[in-house]
């Protein structure tokens, strides 16, 4: 995933608005990243908050794209300097979302991504619940969750058997969510989250242009 400054909204709405903070989760393995990294391809104006996180880097992750690799050190430093809009412990880890520039890039109308756990969508939630959009995937079942996950091939059967234990605690978040799509068919899920994030984009409380638009439009 590439982090990015998403291009300015006014290059293709006329209108101007607020950006949104696109949250998406799952459970370890339901697919989340995939999905992640196909809205990123085929919404250029969707930038990607990148989480700083303690946990070893994975064969194929690169640093600064897929996450911060940062040292318990320095990641209690950014804590300590109110650099996160929330952290959370995962699986022994700890895992934080940088504040960076996505507070001015909101107010330019710039939409971003997380990927982030249902603890982290809480602590969003409850500090820019008007800005943000929560969506959940679900597994169609556990032994495709399983499959899944031994399919990746990133973990060992110690830390597969950790998410899979997890799964039925990270599923029972599903009603703190917007939106809940399951991950059959990668392609059909995909399309669906895509259609969630234009409708949220033309929410009315986020269009702060239509007031001086419509005032224009009924003048007469
Ligand atoms: P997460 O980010 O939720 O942990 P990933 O996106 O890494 O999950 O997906 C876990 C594994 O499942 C990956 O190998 C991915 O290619 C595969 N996968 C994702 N979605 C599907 C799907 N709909 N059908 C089959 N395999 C999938
Ligand atoms: P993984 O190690 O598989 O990449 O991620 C493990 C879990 O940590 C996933 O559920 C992921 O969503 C979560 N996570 C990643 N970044 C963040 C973050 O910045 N904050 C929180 N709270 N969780 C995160």
């Amino acid at each position: 995933m590439t982090e990015g400054t998403p291009q300015s909204p006014a290059a293709h709405d006329s209108l101007h608005r607020r950006g949104l903070m696109f949250i998406l989760s799952s459970p370890s393995g339901a697919g989340k990243t995939t999905i992640a990294r196909k809205l990123l391809l085929a919404e250029p104006d969707l930038g990607l908050s990148v989480s700083a996180t303690t946990r070893p880097i994975r064969a194929g992750e690169v640093d600064g794209r897929d996450y911060h690799f940062i040292t318990q050190h320095a990641f209690d430093a950014m804590v300590e300097a109110g650099e996160f809009y929330e952290w959370a412990r995962v699986f022994g880890n700890c895992y934080g979302t940088p504040k960076g520039q996505i507070r001015s890039g909101l107010k330019l109308g710039r939409d971003y991504l997380f990927d982030i756990d249902w603890q982290g969508t809480q602590q969003l939630h409850q500090k820019a619940e008007a800005d943000v959009v929560r969506v959940f995937i679900l597994p169609p079942s556990l032994d495709e969750l399983r499959r899944r996950l031994e399919g990746r091939g990133t973990d060992s059967a110690e830390v597969i058997a950790a998410r899979m234990a997890r799964a039925q605690a990270e599923i029972s978040h599903w009603d703190g969510y917007d939106y809940v799509v399951v991950n059959d068919d990668v392609e059909t899920c995909f399309g669906k989250v895509q259609q969630i994030l234009a409708a949220e984009r033309m929410s009315r409380r986020r269009q702060t242009g239509l007031i001086d638009f419509v005032r224009e439009l009924t003048r007469g």
